[in-house]
């Protein structure tokens, strides 16, 4: 039997969008993945300070609203169970170690896939996960810093991004389209970002 092929996705998904759904399914599509994991950053340590960040379990349950009718994409609580500032090398050991045959595919866009130097412990990085990075409109093409080998995946460039999405959340404007309905029901029934939930709890 085949080795099981595992994509791993990480991010702070506040909120999670269209761009992200995008690399996921064509991840999962182009290297031919049994599951891909959407992995929800408990503690984004590199962001932490520079904003505020919604919780945890706010942000897992967008995640798993987004991907509930799409095959093959999970939501992942890994790093929330974990609890503390989330390092993919942590995350990279645990899936390693509970599915010891899978082949684990670390995907990112551009812009992450240019910090990869800053990450911690980057040699486990290295050694348990293929590198995959796809592009993302306004970050340079195809970059991986000089010690880091990986694939470049095509895949529709959509520009959206989660501060943008957040901005336009407290300006009032709509997030449809760039968000799936369920991320938006979820934002409204949470009263994320300063949305407020005109129809109450009947909604
Ligand atoms: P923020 O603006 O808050 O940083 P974000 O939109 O960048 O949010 P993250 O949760 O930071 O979303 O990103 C998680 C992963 O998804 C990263 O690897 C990031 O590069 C990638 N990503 C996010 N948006 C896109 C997009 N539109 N196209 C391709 N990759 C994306
Ligand atoms: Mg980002």
């Amino acid at each position: 039997m085949a080795a099981e092929r595992i994509g791993v996705f990480g991010g702070t998904f506040d909120p999670p969008h269209n761009g992200h759904l995008a690399v996921a399914v064509n991840a999962v599509h182009d290297l031919g993945l049994d599951r891909m994991l959407l992995v929800v950053a408990n503690e984004p340590w590199q962001k932490v300070g520079t904003r505020t960040i919604s919780a945890a379990a706010d942000r897992l349950a967008m995640v798993a609203a987004a991907v509930e009718e799409v095959d093959r994409l999970e939501a992942s609580d890994i790093e929330i169970r974990r609890g503390g500032p989330s390092y993919t090398a942590d995350t990279l050991e645990e899936l390693a170690t509970a599915h010891p045959h899978a082949e684990l595919f670390l995907v990112l866009g551009a812009d992450s896939a240019a910090g990869l130097d800053t990450w911690e412990r980057t040699d486990t990085v290295k050694a348990l996960a293929r590198i995959v990075v796809v592009d993302r409109p306004g970050a340079r093409s195809g970059v991986l810093p000089p010690s880091w080998d990986g694939l470049h995946l095509e895949v529709p460039q959509l520009e959206v991004s989660s501060t943008e999405l957040r901005r336009r959340a407290r300006e009032g404007r709509p997030l449809d389209f760039l968000v799936p309905r369920s991320v938006v029901s979820v934002i409204r029934r949470h009263e994320l970002y300063g949305v407020r939930d005109e129809h109450g709890a009947s909604d």
